[in-house]
């Protein structure tokens, strides 16, 4: 369990002031300058040996990421791009630390824009945040006016922060299709490569990075990569937002190490599974996109809830949204709304994508009947394999690999389902007969 004094988010539940005053109490702005000074190869190394990786949902290595941009600053300026869009069901923390803790944020802001040679930064917000927009650009105002930011700071390092507000579209979330949509298009992704460090927005060099992979640096520069490191284990450093929903007794958000247990973070923080661990069913690691993984001694019983972890059990940590379904959980309806979600949000650019996602919707509905064929199943998870990979961006994985998990864990139950369906219909069809 994550001990109190390696806490980074300390107004997570917004019980202090989240205002300069008090983010400056809780540590935040403290020591920047001198941060700034140990200069950008210093900052990228240090993040690189705290074995940060994205919090967004790919884990791609931060440090590494951010040692793409070009070392020389040429004629096109460098952008810092946060993906704020949080879209993702099932995960709702980047909203809580704009809600509550910007200044980390901004801080973080500052210091990735300075480490990568970018003087301006943006942060993408997703539409339906209005208040959390609000609580941000507040807080960018008060760092503008203390001249924490801005031309000619007291860090010395001029950096300029905008919020744009989205307009709703999961896809925008893609940090290609962000791009487009904070160009002013339409928010569709871009083929890759080019890959954005090359050309990113207004085809300059870019970095787009999640709000909470961006917040945490700021506490990595000041107490040290080898605390960071220290937290967790190889490969899976830190601290985590879980983002706790379902059928627990208190779903929360809660900051803790990773590569905790799952039965320990959903005990110690959500009052644990309705009706207790036995009647738990399957857990969501990493919101919707991610695949289930089932109860039991070969599936939650032993989860670590870290990349490594989650990737043992065929599923992935994501965005950390953990999502628990308990026994009373229709597991096949379930995924079909699921697979409606994404049918909704396609952008519609790749054929597989924009015809699958409702192929798999429909077939979903009907196998949840039981009014299905049971050579459907192999068929089913033969389009999923078809969309995987075969599309320009991530979201036909995503949309995929929730159906490819209910399918890999759930077959038996689909096949009674399909099996309940045809007796019932073959008892009706003989007393139709009889009262003929
Ligand atoms: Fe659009 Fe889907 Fe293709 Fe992504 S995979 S570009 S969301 S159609």
């Amino acid at each position: 369990m994550l001990a109190d004094k390696d806490r980074i988010f300390r107004n997570l539940y917004g019980r202090h002031d989240s205002g300069l005053k008090g983010a400056r109490m809780r540590g935040a702005w403290d020591g920047t300058k001198a941060i700034l000074e140990k200069g950008r190869e210093t900052i990228v190394n240090e993040v690189k040996a705290s074995g940060l990786r994205g919090r967004g949902g790919a884990g791609f290595p931060t440090g590494l990421k951010w040692s793409f941009m070009p070392k020389q600053i040429g004629e096109r300026p460098h952008y810092l791009v946060v993906n704020a869009d949080e879209s993702e069901p099932g995960t709702c923390k980047d909203r809580e630390i704009m809600r509550n803790d910007p200044h980390l944020l901004i801080e973080g802001c500052l210091i990735a824009g300075c480490a990568m040679g970018a003087h301006a930064g943006y942060i993408y917000v997703r539409g339906e945040f209005i208040r959390e927009r609000e609580r941000l650009q507040a807080a960018i105002d008060e760092a503008y006016e203390a001249k924490l930011i801005g031309k000619n700071n007291v860090h010395g390092w001029d950096f300029d922060l905008y919020v744009h507000h989205g307009a709703g579209a999961y896809i925008c979330g893609e940090e290609t299709a962000l791009l487009e949509s904070l160009e002013g298009k339409k928010g569709q992704p871009r083929l890759k490569p080019p890959f954005p460090a090359n050309v990113g927005l207004y085809g300059c060099p870019t970095t787009v990075q999640n709000v909470e992979s961006i917040s945490v640096v700021p506490d990595i520069m000041r107490r040290g990569a080898s605390w960071f490191a220290g937290i967790g284990r190889p490969n899976n450093t830190g601290t985590k937002l879980f983002c706790i929903s379902g059928h627990v007794n208190k779903s929360c958000n809660v900051e803790e190490t990773m590569g905790i247990p799952l039965r320990e973070l959903l005990e110690k923080h959500a009052g644990g599974v309705r009706g207790g661990w036995d009647n738990l069913l399957a857990v969501i690691p990493g919101g919707s996109s991610m695949p289930l993984i089932p109860a039991g001694e070969t599936g939650c019983d032993d989860l670590l809830m870290d990349f490594d972890g989650c990737a043992k059990h065929k599923s992935a940590l994501g965005t950390a949204g953990v999502v628990v379904m308990d026994k009373s959980t229709d597991i096949i309806r379930a995924m079909a709304r699921i697979s409606y979600f994404y049918k909704h949000e396609s952008c519609g650019q790749c054929t597989p994508c924009r015809e699958g996602m409702g192929w798999m919707w429909r077939v979903l509905m009907r196998m949840a009947e039981g009014r299905a064929q049971k050579k459907e199943v192999d068929m089913l998870w033969d389009v999923t394999k078809q969309i995987e990979g075969h599309t320009i961006c991530a979201f036909g994985d995503g949309a995929a690999w929730p159906v490819q998990g209910l399918l890999r864990h759930f077959r038996p139950e689909i096949e009674r389902r399909i099996d309940q369906y045809t007796r019932n219909a073959d008892a009706h069809g003989a007393v139709r007969e009889a009262a003929e």
